[in-house]
């Protein structure tokens, strides 16, 4: 049975809803949590493994220090308490992708307890509180094969890589985020665009998301409102890029609110998110915690850090993105609003490394504000994956302040570089593109002049409003290369001459 589904805003009218965000991201260690392996991305499938990754009888694990040091430092960044002592947990299932048929992971001992994030979501500051912090090993990858979706579904059969089995991962779990209103799937993407930013100012991952070094777990419930009874929720996996966070949240604040209000009730179960359609479908039910069967890993030490340890690396991280952003603004002019702008459109790192490739600020704010997140929403991506870079930004940038390009001739360069026709002076070369000289500008300024000598007459009578023709003239003349401010003064000093 298919059910109208209400626009957001209608059912955030009638019903509160409530987000969870578990955020799973890779550490960029260059060896495997608990053996020497790569982890280098994109090798030959199985290539990076080794008898304690492949989970074979016999091997055994050692803890690698940089992935809990990287931790230690993501709890502290996100104001936790670092446990004194805990341990590691078997997590007990099946997957093929799992080749001991349990998972290294941390249960009721997490390393960081109780932190918390704020975000700005236009101009207000959301709390976002960490229930926990912990590392675990990331699982291999199945490829099913033969099918059209690339899903099991329709699959003549499936591949396994264990290249990734045995990444440390480090999953961020918050509390149950209540009292966002209709700004749910806003703030949601705020807090990731935030975590991701902290992540990577902590230099500790990649955050790729498109490669799935970041990837987003979006729980999201309904209670009417007035309630203090959560409802139900639905938890959408690997969400894998900030568009598609607030795309997910909103698909299920839409899809719940329509069961809701025919008066069935919502599943707990875990979802899939479909880029091509911002939809979500059913997944598996989901499992409970002794479902897994979790036991403390035998085979590997407990974990201890040390309090001096620990307030070292607290004394070493860097300064947190927001404070950076702000000192970035105070450093190029930009207003509150601009750098609020700019944060929400996901532009400021872009932006940034504009103007560090030589771009003025407001020229460099100007193109990926005012033109190149316009493209993006087109192309439903984000600004960064854009296949033109800050340098080539700047370039053209350079490019129309010398007077080589006009606005409009600079945007079909951009235009170029987008559709992947090489670097903007290889573009400009190709095409020809190139505002006209002052002697070509000269030369068509004097046979537009003499072309229509009824239009001059008038002109050099004093009725400037003539002159529209003569300068239509000009920028045929020169195939619209001609700066036109240039074009009018020219075309007034020739007829005030003579
Ligand atoms: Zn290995």
């Amino acid at each position: 049975m298919t059910i109208a589904t209400p626009p957001y805003d209608d059912v955030l009218d009638r019903y509160d809803p409530v987000l969870g965000l578990e955020t799973h991201v890779e550490l960029g260690t260059v060896t495997k949590l608990f053996c020497g392996c790569s982890t280098v991305f994109g090798a030959e499938p199985n290539t990076q493994v080794c008898p304690v990754c492949l989970g074979l009888p016999g091997s055994l694990p050692v803890t690698n220090g940089t992935a809990i040091d990287y931790t230690v430092r993501i709890g502290l960044a996100l104001h936790c308490r670092i446990a004194e002592w805990c341990r590691f947990a078997r997590k007990n299932y099946f997957y093929p992708d799992m080749p001991k048929n349990y998972q290294v992971s941390q249960y009721d001992e997490p390393l960081c307890i109780d932190g918390y994030l704020d975000v700005d979501v236009d101009g207000d500051e959301f709390r976002i509180e960490i229930e926990r912090v912990h590392l675990e090993e990331d699982t291999g990858k199945s490829m099913h094969v033969g099918g059209s979706t690339g899903r099991i579904h329709g699959a003549t059969h499936s591949l396994v890589d264990y290249n990734r089995a045995g990444i440390p991962l480090v999953e961020i779990v918050t509390k149950p985020i209540a009292g966002t209103g209709h700004r749910a799937a806003a703030v949601a993407k705020a807090y990731v665009t935030e975590l991701r930013d902290l992540l990577r100012g902590l230099g500790v991952s990649d955050v790729r998301m498109e490669q799935g070094s970041l990837r987003c777990d979006v729980n999201v419930s309904l209670m009417p409102k007035g309630a203090t009874a959560y409802g139900t929720r639905s938890e959408t996996k690997n969400v894998n890029s900030l568009r598609s966070v607030e795309r997910a949240v909103r698909y299920e604040v839409e899809r719940q609110g329509a069961r809701l209000d025919g008066g069935e009730r919502v599943v707990q179960e875990t979802r899939h998110f479909h880029e091509d359609s911002g939809t979500t479908s059913p997944g598996r039910s989901k499992e409970e915690a002794q479902d897994y069967r979790y036991f403390p890993e035998p085979d590997l030490v407990p974990l201890a850090p040390a309090p001096d340890w620990v307030a070292q690396l607290e004394a070493s991280l860097p300064e947190p993105p927001s404070v950076a952003r702000r000192r970035f603004a105070t450093e190029h002019g930009f207003s509150d609003l601009e750098l609020t702008q700019m944060t929400n459109a996901g532009v400021v790192d872009l932006v940034r490394e504009t103007i560090a490739a030589g771009a003025a600020p407001g020229k460099a704010r100007g193109w990926w504000l005012g033109y190149l997140v316009g493209r993006a929403n087109d192309a439903g991506v984000e600004a960064a994956s854009l296949a033109i870079t800050p340098a080539q930004i700047a370039r053209v940038g350079a490019l129309e302040d010398d007077g080589t390009l006009t606005n409009k001739l600079a945007r079909q360069v951009v235009e170029a570089v987008l559709a992947g026709e090489g670097e903007p002076d290889a573009v400009i070369e190709a095409h020809g593109w190139k505002v006209a000289g002052e002697d070509e500008l000269v030369a068509a300024v004097d046979a537009a002049i003499a072309a229509s000598p009824d239009i001059a007459a008038k002109v050099r009578d004093g009725n400037q409003g003539a002159l529209g023709p003569l300068v239509g003239a000009v920028m045929k003349a020169t195939g619209g290369s001609a700066d036109a401010k240039r074009a009018r003064e020219l075309l007034l000093e020739r007829l005030a001459g003579g």
